[in-house]
Parts: C-alpha cells; structure tokens; sequence
C-alpha cells in the first residue's frame, strides 16, 4: 500500500516512497523553544505523527529529523531579560515540549539536532554560498543571500517575485512577500548578544541557514520529504532551498507537505494573536490527553481546523466508546466460531481504514468504518452473536487503528496527574478546574476500598449506603460499571 501525500512543489499527489527503496528520508521543522508550544504547534506535530506511524504501519523504514531552534531574536530577549544565558533559558522549554509530546503521545523522530550544536556546518555552507557568488557580507559583517543568483526563487510557494527589487536586505527571520529580499544567512553580533566566533566572522546564525545545514547533515544532499506547517512554505521553506541547491545543483527535497493551521474563530491561533491555549491549559480545565490528541488528528492536515471545545468533548466520548467497546471484547466470553457477517465488516473496516489514510492521510474518513464496526459489533453482542473468532479478528482491527490513532490505552490519569504537578511548582494551582482537584484527590487505594465497602453494603442489602457511595465517587469523578466478574472502576 502506498501513500499517496499533496506535493505543495508539484501541485499533485505523489507517491510516498523511498528514493533509495529503504528508508524514507525526512526533515520537519521542529519548535523554536523560547516558550511553551501551543496546540496550533502541537497539530502540526502530530499530523506529521500520523505520517510517521502510517508509513511504519505499512512497512516503510523513517529516518525522520528534527531541528530544535535554540537560538533567535526571542529566545535572546527573554534570556536577557530572565538574566540567564540561552543555553539555561532553551533548555527548560526544550525540556517542556518533549514532556507535552510525550504527553500526547507523539513518536520521537530518529535525529533530534539543536542548533547551536551545529554552527561549523552552517558556517562553512555560508562560505560555499560567498564561493559560488550567491552570498555576500554587508558593511556591518553580516552574510546575505543573494536572491538574484537564484532565478528559481518562488517555486514552492509559486510566488510571482518579479519585481523584486535587486540588492535591497531584510534581516528579520520572517516577513512578508512583499518585502522578498536578499536574506540574513548571518547576522553580526551586537553588543550583549550571545554569538560565535567563526571565520566567516563573529555573529550567529539566521534562522534558515539552520534547516539547510542540519538537514544536509543528517539526510545528504537530497532527501524524500520535507514538511511543517503552513506559514512556512514562505518564506521559510523559499529560503532553505534556494540556500541548499546554490550550493548543491540537486533538488533538495522531493515531497513538500504543510499542515494547515488550527485556527480560533477563523484566524490563526498563534502567540503574537494571544489566541491560543497550551497543552498544559487545557489539561488543567479538565481535557484528557487522549481527547486533545483526538481532536487535534481527526481533521485532515489539508484543512485547517477551527478549535473548539465542543470538538474536545466530541473525541472525549469517542475515546470512551472505544475503550469501553474494546473492554466489552476482552472481558467477554464468547462461543467459539466465526460469524461470516461480521468477519467480513471486520475485513473491509480495516481495508477502508488503510484506504482513506493512504490517500492523503484523510484521518477522517480513516475513522468512519471504525465506528461502523463498533456499532455492528456491539449489536451482534447484544444479541449473542459474535463469536471467539469475531472477536479476535476485531481486535486486529483495534490494534491497527491504534498504530496510528494511539489513544486507547488509557495514560489520561496519568497526564493530569503530571500537568497538576507542573502547576503546583509554578503556582498556577489557581487554573485548575475544581472538578479536576477534587477527582485527583482520590487516590487509587481510597477507591478501592469505597468499592469494597460499596460490595459488602449490597451483600448486607444495605442498598442506601451503596448508593450513597456510588455518588459520592461519581461527584469526583469515578464511575463504577458492575458486571458479572465484579466491579470495575475508571475515571472519568
Ligand atoms: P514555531 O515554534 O513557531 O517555529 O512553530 C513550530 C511549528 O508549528 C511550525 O511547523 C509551524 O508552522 C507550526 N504552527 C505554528 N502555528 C500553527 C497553527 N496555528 N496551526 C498549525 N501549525 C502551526
Ligand atoms: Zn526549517
């Protein structure tokens, strides 16, 4: 089965396959670490999650990087003005984004690479830039592309920059079409900054030199596919292959994909905006892990996403369906035998699961058969006809789904129990929903033993007390299912 992605280069659906026919060469741009990521951040990274897991799934090795930018204009101002240097102030929010994507359950890459670890390679590709005329230092020591040595400028992002004017510098890392010009490769150091000293002077690096030089690092020359979201097809990613292929003549990546924004009331949910919620936030109002990395995979990331809660508490009580569904599957007992209906509904689910992601990973429609399958297999149930061998075949289903979905295993507790932790040490207790502390102030053993006390007072037909003990668990939050093997508990 072969994937089948939207080239932002080409126009077109192409193939996703190794050009080496093993491993699937890839570079995504990974977070700037001067803050806490918010989940417009986070979409893009589990959408190309959703890429990683599928191509394991059908069988294609990854070699997938990552760039960490531990050095710009705002990680500079905010260590200065926090009074430590970069290397101290990066490293707790770099800290902070691997816990949120573990958090959400989202794969690490093979090659993580920090960008200050890495200014040799994108000194020395500045001088083979200087070398083949396509740069040049400005009076105050700072590098620049020339745009002009570079007429195949505007290919990803088909902008028409004709009238560009010729010579005319922007040192900011991100700008607009109008304002195409020749870019910073290099920026001089100014007094106080935090910069190397290199041959090609002392400064440090612009933003875009980094992608080229680390994924040429780790990928060669030319590599398979390149992705990140969306706001950076310009002038981002214009910018990284016009660095790369001045100097190389090859293409520099084959694939582009970008992931469409998640948005709030149509507009892009961004820092600058002040629209925007944290993982961290919407785990202290009570969101689940699962639910927030439902929601955040289930529209396709070739739309963009309008963020609401109503979505939430949608893949909420779709996460609860299917937990609850596949523990009715495994607790069961069911007669030996197949039930050639629901053998068949299993059969094609999972073949139109594997269809609609391997056609532009549609999450969405990778979802539907799903729950048809859920609703024929629950009403067979019902009804005592699914058999032993439904069930296992079911269960196949559930795991492939799961490859890429992840969230049937239940670590939600776990998560919030995590995100309280954070909020208590940076006291921000006060953002906790009242619900959400009253739930974490049971413990597993203080259930345990209200359980038990609730089976011995129905055993002595105390029915008053065991009722009262139901409530009093389902006010913080615990239900209770009783089934013929006993009680089982979960929060909610
Ligand atoms: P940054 O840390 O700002 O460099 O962003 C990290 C990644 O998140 C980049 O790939 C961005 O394109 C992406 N991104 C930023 N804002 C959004 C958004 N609202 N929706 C989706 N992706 C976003
Ligand atoms: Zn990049």
């Amino acid at each position: 089965m072969t994937l089948r992605l939207f080239n932002t280069m080409t126009g077109e659906m192409d193939p996703v396959t190794p050009a080496d026919g093993e491993t699937l060469r890839m570079y995504a741009c990974g977070p700037t670490v001067y803050d806490y990521g918010h989940i417009g951040n986070f979409r893009t990274f589990l959408q190309l999650d959703v890429l990683r897991r599928f191509l394991k799934l059908t069988g294609t090795k990854l070699r997938h990087v990552m760039n960490i930018t531990d050095v710009d204009d705002k990680i500079i101002r905010n260590a200065a003005a926090a009074g430590v240097s970069i290397g101290e102030y990066t490293a707790r929010f770099e800290k902070a984004f691997f816990d949120d994507l573990e958090t959400l359950r989202v794969e690490r890459p093979e090659v993580m690479a920090r960008a200050t670890e890495h200014i040799p390679r994108m000194v020395e590709l500045v001088q083979k830039l200087a070398a083949a005329g396509a740069a040049y230092q400005a009076e105050d020591g700072s590098w620049y592309f020339r745009l002009a040595a570079f007429p195949e400028y505007g290919k990803l992002s088909k902008k028409d920059l004709s009238g560009m004017e010729d010579g005319a510098r922007v040192d900011l890392d991100e700008y607009e079409k109008d304002s195409a010009r020749d870019f910073a490769l290099w920026k001089a150091a100014k007094p106080g900054e935090t910069s190397w000293d290199t041959a090609i002077g002392r400064g440090r690096p612009g933003w875009h030199i980094e992608c080229s030089a680390m994924a040429m690092e780790y990928l060669g020359e030319s590599f398979d596919l390149h992705a990140g979201g969306e706001d950076l097809i310009f002038p981002h990613h214009e910018n990284e292959i016009a660095q790369s292929e001045s100097v190389t003549h090859k293409e520099f990546a084959r694939i582009w994909m970008h992931v469409r924004f998640l948005l709030v009331d149509g507009r892009k949910m961004s820092k600058s905006e002040g629209n925007f919620f944290t993982l961290r936030d919407l785990l202290l109002k009570g969101y689940k892990a699962s639910a927030i990395r439902l929601a955040l995979i289930s529209v396709p990331y070739r739309h963009q996403y309008n963020f609401t809660f109503e979505g939430l508490a949608e893949a909420t009580a779709a996460i609860e369906r299917l937990r609850t569904f596949r523990e009715r599957l495994i607790s069961g007992s069911f007669a030996d035998g197949l039930n050639e209906a629901l053998q068949e509904a299993a059969w094609n689910a999972r073949a139109e699961y594997l269809a609609a992601l391997a056609d532009d990973l549609n999450t969405a429609e990778a979802r539907a058969p799903i729950f048809e399958l859920l609703r024929a297999a629950n009403t067979a149930m019902d009804q005592g006809e699914l058999k032993a061998g439904d069930r296992d075949a079911i269960l196949v289903v559930l795991k492939d789904f799961d490859a890429v979905f992840d969230v049937l295993e239940d670590g939600d507790a776990e998560a919030t129990r995590r995100a309280l932790e954070w909020a208590e040490k940076e006291g921000r207790m006060s953002e906790a929903a009242a619900e959400l502390l009253a739930r974490q102030g049971l413990t597993d053993a203080a259930i345990e033993a209200l359980v038990s006390e609730r089976s011995l007072a129905k055993k002595q037909r105390n029915f008053a007390r065991a009722d009262e003990i139901r409530k009093e668990l389902a006010e913080k939050g615990v239900v209770l299912e009783d089934s013929k093997d006993g009680v089982r508990w979960k929060r909610k």
